[in-house]
C-alpha cells in the first residue's frame, strides 16, 4: 500500500528523520513505536503532507506522494487521526462527522456511515448535538477516530490512539483497530504505548535515532529482549 524510502525530514537545522525506509503492507496493521521524540508524528505528518522531505520518497500504491498537499493525500485516501485528539471545539459531534466525509460527493452515503458511526459509538450518538470540545477525552478520541472512518480511508494513520485514556478505553481502542482491519482497511499506528500498538499490529518498526533500527512480525518485537526493555517497560 505505502512504501515509505530513505526519508529525510527535519524543523529547520534539527534532522529528525535520517533516513527512514518501511513497507505498510495492503490489509496489514503496521506499528512504529519509539521514544518520546523519536519522530512517530514526524513521519505520519510527512506521509499526510504537512511536512515535506528533504529527501527520500513516499508511494502510494506505487506513485509518489510526497510532495503533495494535505488535502490532495485524503483524497487518495490517506487519512490521519492526529494526536492529543484534535477536533473542532465548536462543532457539534454531528457536524464533525459531516465534516469527516466532505471529500464524498455522494450525501447520502456519507449519511449512511455517519448512522453507522452512531451505532458503533453510541456514547456519541447520545451526544450528537453537543459541542465536539465538551466531551470527555476518551470521547473526543472515538469522534477523531469516526470522524477518519466517515472519510472511508483506504490507509489510515493513527497517532497515538491510546494517549491520555483510561485503560479500559484503551482495550475498547485496541478492539476498534482490529475490526477497522477486518473491514480491509489498511493502518499504520504510530505509538508511545508499545504494548498496544504490538498488540494490534501484523508487523512493527522500532524509530531510533533517525531510522528504522528493528523491524519484524509484532509478536517477535513482543518477545524481544531489548524492545521489552526499551519499550515495554518489563
Ligand atoms: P512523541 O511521542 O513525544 O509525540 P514523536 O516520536 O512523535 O514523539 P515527534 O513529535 O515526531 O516525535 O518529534 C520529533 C522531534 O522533532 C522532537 O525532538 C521534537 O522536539 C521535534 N519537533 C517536533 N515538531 C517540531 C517543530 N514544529 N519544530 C521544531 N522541532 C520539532
Amino acid at each position: 500500500m505505502l512504501r515509505l524510502e530513505n526519508l529525510h525530514v527535519g524543523y529547520g537545522e534539527i534532522s529528525v528523520l535520517r533516513g527512514v525506509s518501511l513497507t505498510v503492507p495492503t490489509g496489514a496493521i503496521t506499528a512504529l513505536i519509539g521514544a518520546n521524540g523519536a519522530g512517530k508524528s514526524t513521519t505520519l505528518n510527512t506521509i499526510s503532507g504537512l511536512l515535506k522531505p528533504t529527501q527520500g520518497e513516499i508511494l502510494l500504491e506505487g506513485t509518489r506522494i510526497d510532495g503533495l498537499q494535505p488535502e490532495q493525500v485524503v483524497r487518495l485516501g490517506v487519512v490521519q487521526v492526529p494526536e492529543g485528539r484534535k477536533v473542532f471545539r465548536n462543532l457539534t459531534v454531528h457536524e464533525t462527522l459531516v465534516m469527516g466525509g466532505y471529500i464524498h460527493a455522494d450525501k447520502a452515503a456519507v449519511a449512511k456511515d455517519i448512522a453507522r458511526m452512531f451505532e458503533a459509538f453510541p456514547r456519541l450518538a447520545e451526544r450528537r448535538t453537543q459541542l465536539s470540545g465538551t466531551l470527555s477525552g476518551g470521547e473526543q478520541q472515538m469522534l477523531a477516530f469516526a470522524r477518519a472512518l466517515v472519510a472511508r480511508p483506504k490507509l489510515l494513520l493513527l497517532d497515538e490512539p491510546s494517549m491520555g485514556l483510561a485503560p479500559r478505553i484503551v482495550a475498547e481502542m485496541a478492539g476498534l483497530i482490529r475490526s477497522i482491519r477486518a473491514e480491509g482497511m489498511t493502518v499504520l499506528i504510530v505509538e508511545q504505548n508499545a504494548a498496544l500498538a504490538l498488540g494490534v499490529a501484523d508487523e512493527g518498526h522500532v524509530l531510533e535515532s533517525g531510522t528504522i533500527g528493528l523491524s519484524s512480525p509484532a509478536k517477535d518485537l513482543l518477545a524481544n529482549d531489548r524492545v521489552r526493555e526499551a519499550y515495554l517497560g518489563l
